[in-house]
């Protein structure tokens, strides 16, 4: 085992000498937007509990009562013996939310994305993925064995330049985007792609992660503009603002059916434990009753970009790009000392040269808390910068 031990060293020695290796810190969840780490109270600004649900009392309680009913684990696959009652009422709000005729829940976001695209396309199919994409849609792309062409980020014209050209060498074509950029906060050009998809007949399928619970409402970005965008795939997680864990695709019947008997990592992998399922339902029943809070997120964005004079934020994520890795770590440590926790973003999570601090915002962040960690970002990083 020598040699294998050996390359585990070298590989991290020269993570180490990049300042890209990573790192696991053990952080305590407390109310709210709160933490504790390393035996210190913080006030976190990377977190993607939006609304936060996480520690909701109803939302903890429905996890409690669903576990003492059904116990902790699903027991095995949901084609197995693994779908308890909990998941119908799931799937049938996540598609009332979206607008569509039915939802198909899977274990997470990534596992979702990689089940999700190779059942719909295969190796006689085009895959355009925006470059900025997450890394989980390409995980599914190049699972899928067709050709896969990247676009220029949030450019329709350069996406339909590739269509026309590459589209009619394959029988089906996939559009592949995030509504909301995970690392950059900005929304992708939904009607502009939706229309480039019908023109071309490709199918259009957007990742909602940032968007379910914030955006329109907490219908997400689909939601956002004057009409619906047209998105027959519209995928999403549970383990952002709605608070608990899972993915999910909200799509058309005959789709949906398919996904559930083709998707290899629903097929394969155990269903998600009752608690998880129940806490789901109790965040998505608290956004239903209350769109207003759903809107707070982005308001309190709002307020710190224009404090330290950024671009409107239009998500709850804010990034301050620092570019080169070591300042990017360093103007983390610097907020660190004033009791804010920011992580610092790296590649390969970003392109190299664009490492950042990633601001996330949540409900419950006061606006006084937000004036101060302006204020320091303004005087100490943003003149850095
Ligand atoms: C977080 C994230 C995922 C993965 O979702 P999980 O439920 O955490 O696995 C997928 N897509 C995007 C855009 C994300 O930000």
């Amino acid at each position: 085992m020598d040699s294998l031990d050996a390359f585990a060293r070298a590989k991290l020695a020269a993570l180490d000498q990049a300042s890209l290796r990573r790192s696991l810190s053990e952080t305590t969840q407390l109310e709210g937007p709160w933490v504790e780490r390393d035996g210190r109270r913080m006030l976190s600004f990377c977190c993607n509990d939006y609304l936060n649900l996480t520690t909701h009392p109803t939302v903890v309680q429905a996890a409690l009562e669903a576990t003492r009913r059904f116990g902790v684990g699903a027991g095995g696959s949901r084609l197995v013996t693994g779908n308890h009652p909990l998941y119908a009422a799931l799937e049938d709000r996540l598609a009332r939310l979206k607008g569509t005729e039915a939802a198909c829940v899977f274990g997470s976001g990534y596992l979702a994305n990689a089940g999700i695209i190779p059942a719909l396309v295969g190796r006689h199919d085009l895959l355009l993925v925006d470059e900025l994409a997450h890394a989980c849609i390409w995980t599914g792309a190049r699972l899928a064995g067709g050709s896969v062409l990247s676009f220029r980020h949030n450019d329709a014209a350069h996406a339909a330049q590739m269509l026309a050209g590459a589209r009619p060498h394959h029988e089906h074509a996939l559009i592949l985007t995030d509504s909301v950029f995970s690392m950059d906060g900005d929304l992708a050009p939904l009607p502009a792609l939706a229309a480039l998809a019908e023109q071309h007949d490709a199918w259009l399928m957007t990742d909602d992660a940032h968007g379910i619970g914030v955006l329109g409402g907490g219908r997400g970005a689909v939601h956002a503009g004057d009409q619906p965008a047209r998105v027959p795939l519209q995928m999403g997680t549970l383990s952002k603002a709605i608070g608990a864990y899972g993915g999910y695709l909200c799509a058309s019947r005959p789709v949906i059916e398919l996904i559930r008997t083709r998707a290899r990592t629903f097929i394969y992998a155990t269903g998600l434990p009752p608690g998880t399922v129940a806490a789901a339902i109790a965040a998505l029943d608290l956004i239903a009753a209350q769109p207003d809070y759903a809107a707070l997120p982005v308001r309190k964005a709002r307020l710190f970009t224009s404090l330290v004079g950024l671009p409107e934020a239009v998500s709850p994520i804010v990034p301050v790009i620092i570019g080169a890795a070591p300042a990017a770590l360093a103007a983390s440590r610097l907020l660190a000392e004033s009791g804010f926790l920011v992580s610092a973003i790296r590649p390969p999570t970003v392109p190299a040269g664009t490492s950042r601090l990633r601001f996330t915002f949540t409900a419950q962040h006061s606006d006084d808390a937000i004036t101060r960690l302006a204020a320091l970002v303004r005087a100490e990083i943003m003149v850095a910068a």
